[in-house]
């Protein structure tokens, strides 16, 4: 595909992957060594102590050779046991995924989302999940599963509010948190929040291909995971933990992708995660300029959770986000991320994670705008130029 495009580079926008800088590229060309060695021991020990740092946590965080819906199942297998009932809340595709696969592993969802509204339009409303919690006076919810950062529609929602309504409810259930795209790319503080299971995933704000994913763990997550009667195997965290704590594995890790996620960490921790928050922030700002000057709406109504991780522009009757990303990419080799779910061809989604900088972000507002003519739709002002002017 890429031979039609003789020259200059690939231009990744979707919200994940993102792009992998070539220092990372590199690690992972690295010799691929022996798992069992003492090398390995020394560097096994260092990845998962920066992991904590990334994850803000002092427990354990688990990584499984998997994408992220992989680690989804790692952490609903861990603490739940067969028919439990679990309380989702529906930001948007992700949590509708992470839904039914709760569902095809025998669990009981019951989902709740924005009340009057399109949930797909709003960050997670704690008082919602408070209400339904109060309600459960027989305490059969055993977990409420919600998205930090939902990729599908550009949200980021207040996960320590979401702890304070389990907290206020005086309600048992564990929280577990999807942080896939957000983790690294919009403020995560897995402890402080009061995560019991963080879910998370190598290819987003972490610069790495996919290919790894992860658990995030607290004290009371290891308890149920001590007693709880779902089978498991490859997931089951206990032989993980056993074996981490000398920087082992008990099967084989992803070697290669380890060194690339050690030179991730390596960059991220240099730069400062709240440098790397902040920068997220400001091109998020700069893209919404854009949106706006466009004249076309962002999926998220609710400026206080608006995205760092992706911007989701809804498109107008007439505008097809699906053949505006096609002319896109073969126009200008620019790869935008499509609608997905319900929104499939109504919207299109702009990454600006990871490996990302002003100049990049710009050439991908570029892109959409030069391919605005093909499409027939005139917007408003140049979505280029409010964001030039944003962020000079
Ligand atoms: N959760 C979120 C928020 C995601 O964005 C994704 C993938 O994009 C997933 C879960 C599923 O992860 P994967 O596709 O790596 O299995």
């Amino acid at each position: 595909k890429l031979d039609s495009h003789p020259s200059g580079r690939h231009f990744l926008h979707i919200p994940g992957p993102s792009p992998v800088p070539s220092r990372v590229l590199r690690a992972i060309s690295y010799q691929t060594i022996d798992h069992r060695g003492p090398e390995f021991g020394e560097f096994g020990k260092a990845v998962l102590s920066n992991l904590k740092k990334i994850f803000k946590t002092d427990q354990p965080v688990i990584v499984y050779s998997a994408s992220g819906t992989g680690s989804w199942e790692g952490a609903l297998v861990n603490v739940l046991n067969p028919g439990d009932k679990v309380l989702f809340y529906e930001t948007g595709q992700f949590a509708n995924l992470w839904r039914a696969l709760a569902t095809r592993l025998g669990l009981h969802p019951e989902v709740v989302g924005k009340p009057g509204q399109d949930t797909w339009r709003w960050g997670v409303d704690a008082a919602v999940i408070e209400e339904r919690l109060r309600k459960d006076t027989g305490h059969e919810i055993k977990a409420v599963c919600v998205v930090h950062n939902e990729t599908s529609t550009g949200v980021t929602s207040n996960i320590a509010a979401v702890r304070k309504a389990i907290d206020d409810a005086k309600h048992p259930a564990l929280l577990l948190v999807d942080s896939v795209s957000g983790l690294g790319a919009a403020d995560f503080q897995h402890d402080k929040w009061g995560a019991d299971v963080t879910i998370s995933g190598s290819q987003k704000g972490l610069m790495l291909p996919p290919g790894i994913g992860f658990n995030a763990l607290s004290p009371k997550a290891i308890e149920a995971s001590k007693h709880n009667k779902m089978p498991k195997a490859y997931w089951a965290w206990d032989e993980i933990i056993e074996s981490n704590k000398n920087g082992y594995w008990p099967t084989t890790p992803s070697t290669n992708l380890m060194y690339g996620l050690h030179e991730a960490m390596e960059m991220m921790l240099a730069e400062g995660l709240d440098n790397i928050f902040a920068r997220h922030q400001r091109l998020a700002q700069a893209c919404r300029h854009a949106v706006a000057a466009w004249g076309l709406e962002n999926q998220c109504l609710d400026k206080d959770t608006f995205s760092p991780v992706l911007t989701c522009i809804a498109t107008p009757e007439g505008l097809d986000a699906d053949k505006l990303r096609k002319h896109a990419l073969e126009k200008f080799n620019l790869s935008l991320g499509t609608g997905l779910g319900k929104i499939k061809g109504k919207a299109f989604r702009i990454g600006h994670l990871g490996d990302c900088n002003e100049l990049s972000l710009m050439a991908a507002l570029s892109g959409v705008e030069m391919s605005f003519g093909a499409m027939g739709y005139k917007p408003k002002a140049s979505g280029v130029v409010a964001a030039q002017e944003f962020l000079k």
